[in-house]
């Protein structure tokens, strides 16, 4: 209410009364509003189908907590508390920013539910807000303008920067503070020159001071700058309002969308059509995406919903390792695309390749499929399907590097990237060090077992990774499981054959790897390789439980199974590390379990990398990435062993034999053979096991020295 003071509607703007003025420009501005973003969404009307509307309960949970509660945020400290207060501060202002319009065009208008004190209480809440989202904005404004973190820069390749952008919003915002501020002080020093009740007023808030440095201003200046700070309060929300859409803050509308409709599932691929079963996929005509509108509609929302923050990039092995992919910008270039070919004004003119457009063929390949950009993203944008997507339409085109094309080949004739012989795929089980310690039963129907170890190609053919597969085998024997492989009838998962785009050949590896699981009959899977598990897990329908070796060991160490030699046998001068595998730590979240092997190992010392857990720094890419060499300054496996090295170790522990390949290459390459040395999680057990007989790692005492 407006005591003794008239309101804004009840005020004139030379001919005309403020009641007629701010509902003519609450009209053209909501029109204007309304019509943009009609605008925006025309090409997600015309976007490939999305299916987004399943599980609501837990799309709501998400919402609050990542929406809502900005879970991620805190992840980058500094920053993220900056934007908590700020996004804090926009939801109390928001009903600010309502009742403050109405009073442009209704002088008596109090919000429900708020009069008198409760009011004058949800007045202070307000001016704090007010203040506080105007000295992050100046926070925010001075670290992009003067300390520049690295990860808001834009290296010359991506295109032009953004920052002006950001800076002109962040003022815009400020203004928007001041003139409301503004607005309630030089209100209240009216209400306290004309000797009526003030309102209440928060101490220190910015309307307080302002309220206190007018009151020696004359009555006629204080009524201008009343009726003036409103009308800039007004003209600068609705100008906001429609300027959003052309840039970064689109988000604060676009984001409350995206988390609700974001992925749910981990480690999941998605169909190459939604709505397209499997058996009709030969009538599709276009596999992948090629242009812009075969995004997704949940695709395009993500290029608008992205805050242009850059810690996805920051995150990204690829990025930080110098390859042509920054998943940033392959957001920022998608939605700059958007907006120049679906333009405000004018038609639209979609039908341009993105590849060789906006994106590069190494750009597409060079991403591992690590996860690391979506753990980090505090607005849960995807990026793995559209790459996976993009790559499906490269494959489709034919426009595959050679080395990869070889080893699709490869796996196509004989079921393997190396093009080894099928019925040599039992052949670690022969050797003449492994036979003697343990049978491995190669199921063919008639010989029956409960449990299918199952090995994939590299564990089958790599002569260095056939040792996990022993190790692991030997370690199934110890516990008691009646277990068996399927030899000569496994042919590769096909992980990272799906996640290179070619949907066809996987589908053919799933089915008769289906098949020969069935015929198995066995009753639970394990693997010691985390992307035929997570093929085996996400990849695969209707399977038996599969478990990764580092899962059964775990719980075999819980149940006293599995008992360890005691501490005499081991080397006090080694300092352990785990590095988790992207696909058994990021994509299925088992983190805890291998290292709780390692912590029940009598005398092993172990400490953490900086990056590790749901940060882990990818060692390179596993499955097809061994046959592909992308432009890049540095090895990611060296940079991974360099962050163990700066944690203090010297041996580094995975559980994923395609970690192994990069590590120990990268070991010999980085020069620090001798200083730092690789085990898998399955050799060490297998090595310190307690048993009557010991296995010749116990023999040799030490993990291969590379
Ligand atoms: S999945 Fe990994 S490599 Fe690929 S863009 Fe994301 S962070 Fe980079
Ligand atoms: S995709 Fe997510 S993490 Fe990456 S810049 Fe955009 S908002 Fe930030």
């Amino acid at each position: 209410m407006f005591e003794g003071v008239q309101s804004p509607a009840q005020a004139t703007y030379g001919p005309f009364s403020g009641q007629i003025l701010f509902s003519v420009l609450m009209l053209l501005g909501l029109a204007c509003f309304a019509y943009i973003v009609m605008k925006r969404m025309a090409p997600l009307l015309r976007a490939e189908s999305d299916f987004r509307f399943d599980r609501p309960l837990v799309r709501l949970g998400r919402l609050g907590r990542f929406w809502l509660g900005q879970w991620k945020h805190p992840r980058y400290r500094f920053a993220g508390s900056i934007h908590i207060l700020i996004f804090t501060g926009f939801l109390v202002l928001a009903t600010r920013a309502f009742s403050l319009l109405i009073l442009g065009v209704s002088g008596s208008f109090v919000m429900p539910g708020f009069p008198g004190m409760a009011g004058h209480i949800y007045d202070g809440i307000n001016d704090y807000g007010a203040t506080i989202v105007f000295l992050c904005m100046v926070i925010a404004a001075t670290r992009r303008l003067v300390f520049k973190p690295a990860r808001y820069e834009v290296p010359a390749r991506y295109g032009k920067g953004h920052k002006a952008d950001a800076i002109f919003l962040l003022g815009l915002i400020a203004i928007l503070m001041l003139a409301e501020s503004v607005f309630e002080g030089s209100k209240a020093a009216l209400q306290a020159q004309q000797g009526q009740p003030v309102e209440f007023l928060a101490v220190l808030s910015l309307p307080w001071m302002f309220k206190n440095a007018f009151l020696s201003i004359s009555a006629p200046a204080l009524w201008d700058l009343y009726r003036a700070s409103y009308l800039l309060d007004v003209v600068t929300f609705f100008f906001l309002l429609c300027y959003r859409p052309f840039g970064i803050q689109f988000h604060v509308e676009t984001s409350l969308f995206a988390v609700y409709f974001a992925k749910l599932d981990r480690g999941t691929v998605k169909p190459v059509r939604w709505g397209v079963t499997d058996d009709q996929l030969d009538k599709v005509k276009s596999f992948g995406v090629k242009t812009f509108q075969d995004f997704t509609w949940k695709h395009m929302l993500d290029f608008y919903s992205c805050a242009d923050c850059g810690r996805c990039s920051d995150n990204c092995p690829a990025n930080a390792v110098g390859r042509p992919l920054s998943p940033r910008f392959l957001t920022i270039k998608a939605r700059d695309y958007a907006f120049q070919h679906y333009p405000v004004l004018g038609s639209s003119n979609n039908g341009t390749p993105l590849i060789g457009g906006i994106y590069s063929e190494d750009e597409i390949w060079s991403c591992t499929t690590c996860g690391a950009c979506e753990e980090e993203c505090p607005l849960l944008i995807e990026y793995i399907d559209k790459i996976v997507d993009l790559r499906r339409g490269l494959v489709d085109d034919g426009n595959v590097p050679k080395s990869i094309q070889k080893a699709l080949k490869a796996i196509e004739s004989r079921g393997n990237p190396y093009g080894k012989m099928e019925k040599k795929r039992a052949d670690w089980t022969k050797t003449k060090e492994f036979q003697p310690t343990c049978d491995v039963k190669v199921l063919n129907g008639s010989n029956g077992a409960d449990t299918l170890y199952f090995v994939d190609s590299i564990t089958s053919f790599d002569d260095r990774m056939q040792s996990i597969g022993q190790a692991a085998a030997r370690i199934l024997n110890d516990v008691g499981e009646n277990f068996g492989i399927l030899g000569p009838a496994e042919k590769d998962s096909g992980h990272d054959v799906r996640r290179f785009g070619e949907e066809t050949l996987f589908m053919a590896l799933r089915d008769h790897n289906l098949e020969a699981i069935k015929a198995s009959g066995i009753k639970r899977i394990v693997t010691s390789d985390p992307h035929a598990y997570n093929a085996l897990k996400h990849d695969y329908k209707d399977l038996p439980p599969v478990e990764h070796i580092s899962q059964l060991i775990a719980r075999e160490v819980k149940s006293g199974k599995i008992k360890f030699n005691p501490a005499e046998a081991e080397d006090n001068s080694k300092v352990y590390v785990y590095h988790d595998p992207c696909y058994l730590g990021r994509h299925n979240q088992v983190y805890d379990d291998p290292r709780e092997v390692l912590d029940a190992i009598p005398g092993v010392k172990r400490v953490e990398m900086a990056r590790s857990r749901d940060r882990s720094f990818c060692c390179g890419g596993g499955g097809l990435m061994l046959f592909y060499e992308p432009q890049e300054e540095q090895r990611m496996g060296v940079k991974r062993v360099q962050m163990a090295a700066e944690a203090g170790a010297n041996v580094i522990v995975t559980a994923c034999p395609f970690c192994m390949v990069n590590i120990e290459d990268a070991i010999k390459v980085s020069g620090m053979e001798g200083k730092m040395t690789a085990i898998d999680l399955a050799e060490l057990v297998d090595g310190r096991l307690a048993r009557a007989v010991p296995s010749p790692a116990e023999i040799k005492e030490e993990p291969v020295m590379v």
